[in-house]
């Protein structure tokens, strides 16, 4: 019954809120645009564009609040019934379950990172404002694009060379599955008209073997882009011996070879990136991606745990969600980033509040472990690379649990968390370091 009712319940909303938000028209300088290009004017290199991005968001979201207030509150109404009939406590725990996750892990990496807002975002954006120097920064200048940010442009064998001589340096027989998908050419790489954009590795099936897509341009980010995808690959090559039902893993675990190679390549780059303005420039656009990955996330979590858990007393007002959304951002910016008036219609546009309920946490919870596993690493720790080659062999057959007890690892302890978050910092140090 829930699944026939889904087609007139939650399906329905989720396709007004599609709808609706494809339908805005945000106005800029009197041109008509839609969200997706607004929203990268938000990155733009001149402050006066993202201004303007910002506030023409703002203006739109703010005629059409009615509409995304009533979606929220009849989704949250309608989770929290289904909640109940299948007897789940807390607002999350259906996601947790299909996360393969206990509530308690959960809270332990929620818990130390709000602790840890302080040491990493808030410390950071005081870092970024004084770059444009400044005090503080308004809310559209968040992702705003580096002072004087250089950018070496790769060829692309030399991003091959550097991914690949980045994961021998971990071990030689991660770099040798790695190769194989420049060999035997499983990697389309290159800008084509028409072509999808973005970037994944699809493992297709067990038997065969996984293909990579890229939009390779030569930036150091598409070169990180390129560990990334490789690191799923390699994981997809590992865990095939599984067969199709025990391959995959979940959505927690999903992310781990990949972030994981991604960051031996940044050390990598970082290392062979010795003048100040391009290493400050890749330190910083790393530290910017860890924020918006795990600092962000655990704010969005916020924000609908409040929404869900309120939602039962009573329908929340436009304005109620707005100051829900202010306050977690509140919180998880710190005093160095000022929301000015507009900001609090943000929420409104955010499509995994619709779509999935809580997903936002994996992120977080994805690069946190991998931050944790690699400062193991660093410690170097004698067998560390078998025991990694054999989780990663394990695809979805193993709990978590099982899967870090080899590194000493609880993920039911803030502490594990921690040792993920001072990677981050340590980060923010050096380029604090870098200042005087
Ligand atoms: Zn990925």
């Amino acid at each position: 019954m829930f699944h026939e009712k889904s087609v007139t319940g939650h399906g329905a909303w989720n396709r007004l809120f599609d709808e609706t938000i494809a339908s805005l028209r945000f106005s800029v300088d009197g041109k008509e645009q839609t969200l997706e290009p607004t929203l990268s004017m938000m990155q733009d290199v001149s402050e006066e564009v993202r201004h303007k991005a910002s506030d023409a968001i703002a203006a739109t979201l703010k005629n059409n609040l009615r509409v995304f207030s009533l979606v929220t509150n009849t989704l949250a109404k309608d989770k929290e019934i289904s909640d109940r009939w299948r007897k789940f406590g807390d607002v999350a725990d259906s996601r947790h379950l299909a996360n393969r996750v206990e509530r308690e892990v959960v809270d332990a990496l929620v818990a130390a990172v709000r602790a840890a807002y302080p040491r990493l975002s808030h410390r950071y954006y005081r870092l970024k404002a004084k770059w444009f120097g400044k005090d503080a920064l308004n809310h559209w200048d968040r992702n705003a694009p580096l002072p004087q940010a250089p950018q070496r442009i790769y060829a692309w064998s030399d991003a091959r060379e550097t991914v690949l001589s980045a994961y021998a340096g971990f071990a030689p027989e991660m770099a040798d599955i790695a190769r194989r998908f420049f060999d035997e050419r499983w990697i389309d790489a290159p800008v084509r008209t028409g072509k999808a954009p973005g970037a994944f590795a699809h493992p297709t099936v067990p038997s065969a073997h996984p293909y990579v897509l890229l939009n390779y341009q030569g930036k150091p980010r598409d070169v990180m882009t390129l560990a990334h995808e490789l690191g799923h690959g390699v994981h997809q090559v590992l865990a095939a011996g599984q067969g199709a039902l025990m391959a995959q893993t979940p959505l927690t675990l999903a992310e781990t070879a990949s972030v994981f190679g991604e960051m031996l390549t940044f050390r990598a780059l970082l290392a062979k990136t010795t003048d100040v303005a391009p290493r400050r420039a890749l330190l910083a656009s790393k530290v910017e991606d860890m924020i918006n990955t795990v600092v962000r996330q655990i704010a969005f979590y916020t924000f609908e745990r409040e929404v869900h858990t309120r939602r039962r007393e009573g329908e929340l007002t436009a304005d109620q969600l707005c100051e829900v959304w202010m306050g977690v951002q509140g919180e998880s910016l710190g005093p160095a980033i000022k929301l000015q008036p507009g900001y609090e219609t943000f929420w409104a546009y955010i499509p995994h509040f619709i779509h999935s309920p809580f997903y936002v946490y994996a992120y977080a919870f994805g690069d946190c472990l991998v931050n944790s596993l690699y400062g193991v690493y660093r410690r170097a720790e004698h067998g560390f690379v078998e025991r990694y080659f054999d989780m990663l062999k394990a695809g979805g057959a193993k709990h978590h649990s099982e899967l870090l007890a080899p590194f000493g690892l609880d993920a039911t302890d803030p502490a594990f968390w921690n040792i993920g978050l001072s990677m981050i910092e340590e980060l923010i140090a050096e380029l604090e370091g870098m200042e005087g």
